[in-house]
């Protein structure tokens, strides 16, 4: 379902839109017309549909997470459908301001689509964040693409056909294709965003969820795993509670971590993420 097109080369929207009128695809740039009424949501359709084209494939919860992060971004300042010719790429919403791509995957998608999506964006130097939809991801099995997405700058939504619904983070362990555990949603605000301080680690026990950010993420949001550490503390229970699942999945795994007490872990843990913070701060 596609709520934007283009009359001549501005956007409109199908709420302002009027049936029986041409107007053109922003993505594949065929002819395509207003439909829709009091029982259903008004929207554009290809007059000759387009096998290739992804706008032609975007189902309403895509929609509406788009229509929800250029209201979260406000002032006029995110678009929606957003061409960066060099890449030859529509990006689902383009904040140029904070040169940020959001990319919305309600569906599944290919490892190398995944990966030369990201790398196209970085190019440009934009970053990209992707939300990936709970009904295709987040389940026990992980596809080579998930599994790729989880080490990115990545959240996920589970926003509804009516626009209700979150965008949310979570506690995870995974290990190879496979989601050994996953903790409560934690609601995000995918706009709130904040840079990743520079700093070099010997975080040797550090949560390795948070590890993997640190290493691979440039930004973090208001609200996501990182975020609420940083604000409960590295000694709050919620911190804890991630060491000890980690290492009791890793324990699980390798024996030779039985020779480690607990007790010893976790101070380790302690020491290293104090270390972080104070570098950070100083
Ligand atoms: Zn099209």
């Amino acid at each position: 379902m596609q709520l934007y097109a283009l009359d001549g080369t501005s956007p409109v929207s199908s709420s302002s839109a009027e049936k029986g009128k041409n107007y053109l695809c922003p993505e594949c740039k065929a002819q395509v017309r207003l439909r829709g009424g009091p029982s259903r949501q008004t929207h554009f359709y290809h007059y000759r549909p387009s096998k290739n084209c992804r706008q032609n494939q975007k189902s309403l919860e895509h929609l509406q997470m788009q229509l929800k992060l250029i209201d979260l971004i406000g002032c006029g300042e995110g678009h929606i459908e957003c061409p960066f010719h060099e890449i030859n790429r529509i990006a689902d919403v383009a904040w140029h301001a904070k040169k940020i791509v959001f990319e919305v995957q309600c569906s599944p998608l290919s490892l190398e689509e995944a990966q030369t999506r990201t790398l196209d964006y970085q190019k440009t130097g934009y970053q990209i964040l992707w939300i990936l939809h709970d009904n295709q991801f987040n389940q026990q099995r992980l596809s080579a693409a998930e599994s790729y997405l989880r080490t990115q700058f990545c959240y996920f939504t589970n926003i509804n056909k009516i626009g209700e619904g979150i965008v949310y983070d979570q506690f995870e362990v995974l290990k190879r294709e496979r989601r050994l555990f996953k903790g409560h949603p934690l609601a995000v605000s995918p706009v709130k965003i904040l840079r990743l301080p520079k700093a070099s680690l010997s975080t040797e026990h550090f949560p390795k969820i948070l590890l993997r950010r640190l290493l691979n993420w440039k930004s973090y949001a208001k609200g996501d795993l990182l975020d609420r550490l940083l604000k409960e503390g590295i000694f709050s229970s919620s911190a804890k509670r991630m060491l000890i699942i980690e290492s009791h999945l890793e324990k699980e795994r390798k024996e030779t971590l039985k020779s480690l007490p607990l007790r010893t872990l976790l101070a380790k843990s302690y020491l290293a993420a104090l270390n972080w913070l104070l570098r950070k701060n100083s």
